[in-house]
């Protein structure tokens, strides 16, 4: 492959979703097409791509017909498995490594990395049997959050343990994939930091931001995080420490607590575009899907600056996405929607960003009421 990957070349992108969908857009914008690979007929992704490859994950057949087609391979959707990976990168660049994707799909092999790294998480043990369970409740304490090591998302796949007595319970429901036990961070805010980094080491990461979660997922992100000084600079520097230990090309997003004593904990990472940046589309020269695709193609990395405070809402379910026409017909709400067909609850249909001026971002009422039509957080303490 050429660097930098020079226009009208194709940009492989694993996953049909939303993100691979904004990845599409900006990859369209600095001139490359998007070719898509995904187990779903009409996509949100392969709406706006040149090309699509519906096929299983796991076909060798369609990841072969997949590589062939394209110059470089990235991600929206690191859930590939290994021999897949290991099939795909033995035809084209790869971007972030297979390695890395092989470290964020599993939150053993992310933990013990980031504490190799020198990167601060909750405590934790892993747990394959009843048995080690217990003991590791005894270790840790109780409450606990006991996770499945793979495949876990918005809250699937974990319980919290409150009591001795829900560990049975808990992992009856959970075994018989590999677990582990987190002890409970007892946080003051959920945080995180999106960042890119070039093949030559260049690094560009966006201004920490605060995240808000109803049922589990994601409702909304406020730019810049209202959290002090030093918290920043632990979270910044958190962000840098985990993207060079990778050896990252591409993007990053480390998901962070902020503990009772402000101290920055790793949640977890994902190296991929991320929701928690979705807000830099409207309030950034250069929104995290271009600084994904400027990395996987070898472009020079922009600041990641912000022109403006942000607050993003995810529009979630049916209920959420009924309100689009009042979302279109209030001023100053710039609407994003995926093209998803069907409204499942849960299921994350598009977003909204509203645009502060810098340093103006309101308190809690002002973001309600900015909001209009979603003015329902009442998780916004
Ligand atoms: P995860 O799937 O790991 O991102 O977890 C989803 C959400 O569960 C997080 O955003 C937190 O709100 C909560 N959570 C996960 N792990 C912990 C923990 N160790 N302590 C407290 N809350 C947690």
């Amino acid at each position: 492959m050429t660097l930098p990957l020079p226009p009208n070349a194709t940009i492989g992108l694993v996953g049909g979703g939303q993100l691979g969908r904004m990845s599409a857009l900006a990859a369209a914008r600095l001139g490359y097409r998007c070719h898509i690979l995904t187990r779903e007929r009409d996509s949100p992704a392969s709406q706006v791509a040149a090309a699509a490859t519906i096929s299983d994950y796991h076909a060798p057949e369609g990841l072969r017909a997949f590589a062939a087609a394209v110059d470089v391979i990235s991600f929206e959707f690191e859930n590939v498995d290994a021999e897949g990976l290991d099939l795909l990168a033995s035809l084209k660049p790869v971007r972030p490594s297979p390695a890395i994707l092989r470290t964020s799909q599993d939150r053993v092999l992310e933990k013990t990395f980031l504490s190799a790294a020198g990167v601060p998480t909750a405590p934790w043990l892993p747990v394959a049997t009843l048995d080690e369970l217990h003991a590791a409740v005894a270790r840790l304490g109780l409450p606990a959050v006991l996770k499945t090591t793979r495949l876990g998302y918005d809250g699937k796949g974990q319980a919290l343990l409150r009591h001795t007595g829900d560990s049975v319970a808990a992992f009856a429901t959970l075994s018989p994939k590999p677990l582990i036990l987190e002890g409970f961070i007892d946080f003051s805010q959920e945080i995180s930091v999106v960042a890119a980094r070039g093949e030559d080491g260049a690094y560009s990461a966006f201004d920490t931001v605060e995240n808000r979660h109803r049922n589990h997922i994601l409702d909304l992100t406020l730019a810049p995080a209202r959290i002090p000084e030093p918290v920043n600079q632990q979270a910044q520097a958190i962000a840098r420490r985990v993207a060079d230990a990778l050896g990252l090309v591409g993007l990053l997003a480390v998901e962070m607590f902020v503990d009772a004593h402000g101290r920055v904990l790793v949640n977890e990472i994902a190296p991929r575009p991320h929701n928690s940046g979705h807000w830099t589309i409207d309030a950034c020269p250069a929104s995290q899907f271009e600084l994904h695709i400027r990395a996987i193609a070898g472009l020079p990395l922009p600041a990641a600056t912000r022109h403006a405070d942000a607050v993003m809402k995810n529009l979630v379910g049916p209920e959420e996405t009924a309100l689009w026409p009042a979302i279109l017909a209030t001023p100053g709400l710039i609407p994003h929607l995926y093209g998803k067909a069907e409204a499942r609850p849960g299921r994350k249909m598009g977003h909204v960003t509203r645009l502060f001026p810098k340093g103006a971002l309101p308190g809690k009422f002002g973001i309600a009421a900015a909001l209009g039509p979603l003015h329902t957080p009442p998780v916004l303490a």
